[in-house]
């Protein structure tokens, strides 16, 4: 954890089965205050189930759940410091977007001068000061999501868990909220567990993130870390692209984009791993170029290489080329999970 003190989310020894499936299997987690956790895995990997025993909707079958110091595991949702929003934002469809907003409110029987302001203020904190009077037939698919956002931080808790709230969205909607959610996140300075199977999400948006797989976790860290140093394979396919590599009885990673192709018989620089191979597949993808390259020990590597300008490139991009690959030593990443089967 990057804070000291105490976490505002902490799971110990979290499990839950559904008859012979294993949803959550043992884990362990540390959220600190203020911050953006992702939880990160395929559809399956336990995310969603992780997040509702944290709200109280799942009563977890062992381990503990502490929000902000304070053993929560036997309280119902309402009595923990949290609130969810999920995909589907379920706003009521006859109330304007000021009376969703404070709905929650009004069932907590606060008066309702301070309803409004609290209600407006949140209103604001998403960007939508001016839409109180409006339905929500009446917004878009993101101002929908933000309503939905107002109405979980007008109740002021100290974490927030989203459970894939752009989902729904198209990309470039989706690519637009995921910048103005986190920008929200700073601002309100509340906690958030948010709940994707989107890397790009997770990398782009989260403080930390923790990689969900078959109901385990199986690496926790700030984005650059798990992408440069991903410690299983797993994690290494599912963060980003990445290129499997066996040799001197190791097993690791190297990302596409740290491989450079250079021109066969060229000097081997120092701290450089380098070998030849045969350029077997170019595929123009506007600021990159992918390579695929087979090397003469055997193995496919994907290579990545920017297109800074135009016409810069070498004769290197035709196929069937014979070249060489080279990378930084540093750049490997060893896989310690052994994964048999590949190969
Ligand atoms: P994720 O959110 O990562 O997609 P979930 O936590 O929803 O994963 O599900 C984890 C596993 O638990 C899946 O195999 C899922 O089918 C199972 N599961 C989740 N909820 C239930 C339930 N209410 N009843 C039975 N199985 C469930
Ligand atoms: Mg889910």
């Amino acid at each position: 954890m990057p804070h000291d003190g105490v976490p505002d989310v902490r799971v110990a020894g979290l499990r839950k089965s559904y008859g012979d499936v294993v949803a959550v299997d043992t884990i362990d987690l540390e959220i600190a205050p203020g911050e953006f956790f992702t939880m990160l895995g395929p559809s399956g990997s336990g995310k969603t189930t992780t997040l509702r025993m944290i709200a109280g909707f799942e009563t977890p079958d062992e381990g503990t759940i502490e929000l902000a110091g304070e053993d929560v595991s036997s309280l119902p949702p309402y009595d923990r410091p949290v609130n969810t929003v999920f995909q589907d934002y379920a706003l009521f469809p006859h109330m304007t977007v000021q009376d969703n907003v404070e709905y929650g409110l009004m069932v907590k029987k606060v008066k309702k001068g301070e309803r409004r302001q609290r209600a407006q203020a949140a209103l604001e904190m998403v960007r939508l000061g001016g839409y109180g009077s409006r339905k929500p037939a009446q917004l878009s698919g993101g101002q929908r999501q933000r309503v939905a956002l107002a109405r979980a931080i007008v109740n002021r808790p100290k974490v927030l868990l989203l459970d894939e709230p752009l989902g729904a969205l198209d990309l470039k909607l989706r690519q637009e909220m995921q910048i103005e959610l986190k920008s929200i996140q700073r601002e309100v300075g509340i906690t958030f567990v948010y709940v994707t199977h989107d890397q790009e999400e997770a990398l782009t948006m989260s403080d930390r993130l923790a990689v969900f797989n078959e109901g385990r976790i199986e690496q926790v860290g700030p984005p650059a870390e798990v992408y440069e140093h991903p410690q299983s394979e797993f994690i290494a396919g599912f963060v980003g692209v990445s290129n499997v590599i066996e040799g001197n009885g190791r097993r690791y990673t190297v990302r596409p984009e740290k491989i450079n192709l250079v021109e066969d018989g060229r000097e081997p620089r120092q701290g450089w791993h380098v070998e030849p191979g045969v350029v077997s597949d170019v595929q123009y993808v506007g600021p990159v170029t992918r390579y695929h390259v087979k090397l003469d020990r055997g193995g496919d590597l994907q290579v990545l290489s920017q297109n800074l300008q135009e016409g810069s490139s070498e004769v290197l991009e035709t196929m069937g080329r014979r070249i060489r690959v080279e990378w930084r030593r540093e750049q490997e990443s060893t896989i310690d999970e052994p994964e048999g089967g590949t190969e």
